[in-house]
């Protein structure tokens, strides 16, 4: 069985006249363990929705959505809150790093609804994407491409079986970008985490041996196909 499996897959807005609009519909995927994957799309084409609903963020509206062999619409919000916390990591494009604690912190912070804080591991990871020096800093007091190293090491903390990557080097440089993203599938590997990323940067996409376009999956908007 693949770590994450999804069929049938729909999810719509409300739109402000009250219209239903479809952003999600999509009949099959499936990722590996251990697997690294990026799905491409242009902006508003249901990039974030597709990750927030694998994340449990939102719900479907319809479909299957099993993540390690645990179907999450037959969750409770509580639990699939705390499916969230113990198996999927969630590099955001801005990070979404807690500007009031410490590097370090921010990383405890991140284990500690999971598998609980290790201050031993949380260190090693900060040493391992580069900032071991820089433990006590506050966000703001790192650049954007160090707060997006520890965005990385904080996603990884809880070893998730899955780390969700949503255009992780947008507010990057383009050598930034291009080290982070190495970095990202890096310690993905070595964490034993599979990495479904998304993206509209071709230069980033093309970094990926197995990439899809969201469009080829996702048959939101379009006629319905029996088949
Ligand atoms: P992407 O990440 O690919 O840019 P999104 O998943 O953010 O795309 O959005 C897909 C579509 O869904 C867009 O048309 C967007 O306007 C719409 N959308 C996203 N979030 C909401 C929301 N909370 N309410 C209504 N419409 C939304
Ligand atoms: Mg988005």
């Amino acid at each position: 069985m693949a770590l994450l499996e999804i069929s049938d897959l729909r999810k719509s807005y409300r739109a402000p006249d009250g219209s239903a609009h479809e952003v999600i519909r999509i009949r099959r995927f499936e990722l590996g363990e251990r697997t690294q994957m990026a799905l491409s799309g242009p902006s508003g084409s249901g990039k974030t929705t597709f990750l927030h609903l694998i994340a449990g963020i939102l719900t479907a509206d319809t479909g299957r959505l099993t993540l390690d062999g645990i179907e999450m619409s037959t969750l409770k919000e509580s639990e699939r809150d705390r499916l969230r916390a113990r198996s999927i990591g969630y590099i955001f494009q801005t990070f979404n790093l807690l500007q009031g604690f410490s590097v370090l912190e921010n990383v405890l912070l991140g284990m500690s609804f999971g598998v609980g804080a290790d201050r031993e591991r949380a260190v090693a990871l900060l040493q391992r994407v580069g900032l071991g020096d820089r433990l006590h800093h506050r966000p703001r007091q790192l650049s954007t491409g160090q707060q997006q190293r520890v965005a990385v090491a904080r996603a990884l903390a809880h070893r998730p079986k899955l780390v969700l990557a949503d255009e992780p080097t947008g507010n990057l440089d383009a050598t930034n970008a291009a080290e982070a993203l190495a970095l990202i599938r890096g310690a993905c590997e070595e964490n034993g985490a599979a990495l479904l990323l998304v993206s509209h940067d071709p230069g980033i996409l093309a970094r990926f041996p197995e990439r899809h376009s969201l469009a080829e999956l996702n048959q939101a908007g379009r006629p319905e196909v029996r088949s």
